[in-house]
């Protein structure tokens, strides 16, 4: 979808820091961090919302890379924290299903 800025960046028409990227995959750097570690990790293939996601391989795929990244960026060491955003009231903004992987700080319970 090329009026998905999403999309957008997975297919790397816009610059971004990404750390990490394979065939079904992309994650980069929130441009607005909310903890000192702030990654999206989302399907490179355009998925509205999780609310589109039935299909469980899309779990297997989005939640297995994201654990991978955090074991490689040593997050696993102190924790962090997996979120998904769905829908006007549970917060998304962007409508193209991602991952948020935070880390870095006490992440607070409950969320706003
Ligand atoms: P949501 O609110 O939909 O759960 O999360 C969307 C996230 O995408 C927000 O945290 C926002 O800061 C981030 N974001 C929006 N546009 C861009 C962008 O162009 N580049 C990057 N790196 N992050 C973005
Ligand atoms: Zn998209």
């Amino acid at each position: 979808m090329s009026d998905c800025i999403f999309c957008r960046i997975a297919d790397g028409e816009i610059p971004t820091d990404f750390v990490y990227r394979d065939d079904e995959v992309a994650a980069f750097r929130d441009v607005n961090p909310q903890a000192p570690t702030h990654i999206l990790v989302i399907p490179r293939q355009h998925i509205a919302s999780s609310a589109h996601a039935e299909d469980p391989s899309v779990w297997g795929m989005l939640i297995g890379r994201a654990v991978k990244i955090a074991k490689e960026l040593g997050l696993d060491e102190k924790g962090y924290r997996m979120v998904i955003n769905t829908g006007e009231q549970g917060g998304q903004t962007v409508p193209h299903l991602h991952l948020h992987l935070l880390a870095g700080r006490n992440l607070g319970w409950p969320p706003g």
